[in-house]
Parts: C-alpha cells; structure tokens; sequence
C-alpha cells in the first residue's frame, strides 16, 4: 500500500504558507484505513500493549479502532473542559499555537502499557504532552505511531528513546 499517495495535501491551510497534510483521503479510502489500523494493531501487539490512546480528535479516529482490533481499552485525551469525571492537565505549545490536554485520572492504571496514536507528528509537541499526561499516572508508554511525520520539523528528537512508527515520512 503506497499510503503517501492516500494523503492530500492542501496548501495554504490553515495559514499562508502552511502546507497541511490531509488525512481524510485516506479514511476516506477503505483499503487504505483498514491497512493502516493493521499496521498500528500490528505494532501494538508486538510491544504488548494493555490499552491504547489517542488525542482529540484525530487521534481517536486511528486509537479507536485499533483498540477494538485488540480487544483492548480506548482512552480519550482530550481539550479542556470535555471529560466529566477527575482529571489531570497539561500545557503545551504546538505547531499554530498554545493548548492544552487533558486525560481522566482513572483512565490508565501504574505499571500498563500504553500505547498512543495520532494522526500526524510536527513539531512533537502534541504527543510530548500526551506522553506526560500517560506517565503521570504511573503507566508506560511503550510505543506511540502515526499516519505522518514530518520529519523535517525533528518531532523525533523530542521523542528520543520512545519507539516511534510512522507510516508516511515528509
Ligand atoms: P505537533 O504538536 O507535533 O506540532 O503537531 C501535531 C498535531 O497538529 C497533530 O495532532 C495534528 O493533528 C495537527 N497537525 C499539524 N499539522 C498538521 C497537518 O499538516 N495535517 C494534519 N492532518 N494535522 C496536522
């Protein structure tokens, strides 16, 4: 599957100068989704993952499904103020802006193995605060995969010693 081709890209969006990469082609692509899920549910089952999660809102588009391909646990991470019950935050800086993230305190218990999805890696700064929010709770994060990375913008760095998998590199 030559998923690069599955990908558009849009330019100016959603600023001048911005060439953004639109995954939507590729959902849009049965084919190509469900090869994508099983490579993701692939490299989950190899690290041996408890549960998987994934960041709003697309991350949970790729998560979701991966986590009912494995019969395991979906965590929502999401914008402040959505999730109802206790939970933890975290600020961060990504690549159009500031944000932050946030996850339910009982949504990972110490010592699981996590594993996250996203749909595109930039700068890192997305996953860097996912990765936080996973750890603070005591969990491991044994792998984190995505539809793109942008290799040029060294997200990677940010992620040096965590098994990182992409499926399409820019
Ligand atoms: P980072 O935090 O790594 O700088 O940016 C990654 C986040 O921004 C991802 O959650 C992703 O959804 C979004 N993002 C940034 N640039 C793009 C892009 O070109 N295409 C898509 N689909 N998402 C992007």
């Amino acid at each position: 599957m030559n998923f690069k081709d599955k990908i558009r890209v849009i330019s100016d969006f959603p600023s001048p100068g911005i060439r953004f990469k639109d995954i939507t082609t590729l959902l849009n692509d049965g084919e190509a989704f469900r090869a994508a899920i099983d490579q993701f549910s692939q490299f989950a089952a190899e690290r041996n993952a408890d549960i998987i999660a994934g960041p709003e809102s697309r991350g949970f588009v790729l998560a979701a499904p991966m986590a009912y391909a494995l019969s395991k646990g979906f965590v929502p991470i999401r914008k402040p103020g959505k999730l109802p019950h206790e939970t933890i935050s975290v600020d961060y800086s990504l690549e159009y802006g500031k944000d932050s993230l946030e996850i339910h305190k009982d949504a990972v218990q110490p010592g699981q193995r996590v594993i996250i999805a996203d749909d595109l890696l930039a700068t890192g700064g997305t996953i860097g605060a996912t990765i936080q929010l996973v750890e603070s709770l005591g969990a491991q994060v044994v792998g984190v995969c995505f539809l793109v990375e942008l290799s040029y913008l060294n997200g990677r760095e940010k992620l040096n010693g965590y098994d990182v998998f992409s499926l399409v590199q820019y």
